[in-house]
């Protein structure tokens, strides 16, 4: 991934991807003080780039550290790397760090380091073969209690036992996990936000945990707007039995529709697909899907 062509926006200056390179010795590798956002481009433009940027600020600050770089600063930068490299329809990766001057838990005075990388990332546009939904295993590791850890923040450290809950689950052939939080309760998946659908209501876990995601927020708005109703609430796993469809919420994984969690089986229906239709449809350019 570090040999491509294209330019990363990289402390305000335009640099080759190859050349985007940092020290061994930076903070944010060794005790994670890094935040990061992940982003999608439809059609030229960033969807919701501003609550994006709003949230790695927000996400820095609470990790004790102050970007230096405005929100209109990087919703500019977000979109020069896309015009330098091209693209249109692609991802977008800013990344925020404590960068090397000093080594050691204590690290107040390092430079802060802001990156964005951008690729193309195609999503999966087929619906017919997205409907067939994924398979999720259920993960070992726990969604931490917020009297723990800082759960709202969209920082690196809060990856570690996704990467973990991930690669168990791919070894034994299933696309993602399905995260309970610290009190057994359904929570999220390794990246996206997870919904049940139950005699024409959808369901989600209250986000008091883990990432209340902006497609998520989209998602809920768009179900309601269609006269949908939707309750956020607490969800045990001995519920997952009586769902019939089930679908997960993320920049990268859109509306994905899941066949399988585990045990129990879910069949994508009608609102699942009403609901990838319409966040398809209100990712697009406003101009243009006007
Ligand atoms: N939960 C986790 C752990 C994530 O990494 C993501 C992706 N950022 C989400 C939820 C969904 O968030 P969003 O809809 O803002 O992409």
């Amino acid at each position: 991934f570090d040999q491509r062509d294209g330019v990363i926006w990289y402390d305000g200056k335009l640099v080759p991807w190859t050349d985007a390179t940092l020290h061994v010795l930076s903070h944010g590798l060794h005790y994670a003080s890094a935040v990061f956002e992940g982003e999608r481009a439809y059609g030229g433009e960033i969807f919701k780039s501003t609550e994006h940027s709003e949230r790695l600020r927000t996400s820095a600050e609470i990790l004790d550290f102050e970007i230096p770089y405005s929100v209109a600063e990087i919703d500019a930068a977000k979109r020069l790397v896309l015009e330098k490299n091209g693209q249109k329809d692609a991802y977008v990766r800013p990344i925020a760090w404590r960068g090397s001057e000093m080594m050691g838990v204590s690290a107040q005075h390092n430079k802060i380091h802001l990156a964005i990388a951008t690729w193309e990332w195609p999503s999966y546009f087929d619906p017919a073969q997205r409907l067939k939904g994924i398979r999720l295993d259920m993960a070992e590791y726990r969604r931490p209690d917020p009297a723990t850890i800082p759960c709202k923040a969209k920082a690196a450290g809060l990856y570690m036992i996704c990467t973990i809950s991930k690669h168990k689950a791919e070894r034994k052939g299933y696309s993602d996990a399905l995260m309970l939080d610290w009190r057994g309760h359904v929570a999220e998946c390794t990246g996206a936000n997870v919904f049940f659908i139950r005699d024409g209501v959808i369901h989600t876990p209250t986000p008091d945990c883990f990432l209340d995601g902006i497609t998520r927020r989209t998602v809920i708005d768009l179900a309601r707007r269609r006269g949908f109703e939707v309750q956020e609430r607490t969800i045990l796993p001995a519920e997952l039995e009586g769902f019939n469809e089930c679908f997960i919420t993320g920049t990268a994984a859109e509306v994905t529709p899941v066949a399988e969690i585990g045990p129990y089986t879910f069949q994508p229906g009608n609102m699942t697909k009403v609901l990838m239709e319409d966040y398809m449809a209100e990712v697009q350019p406003k101009a243009k899907a006007a």
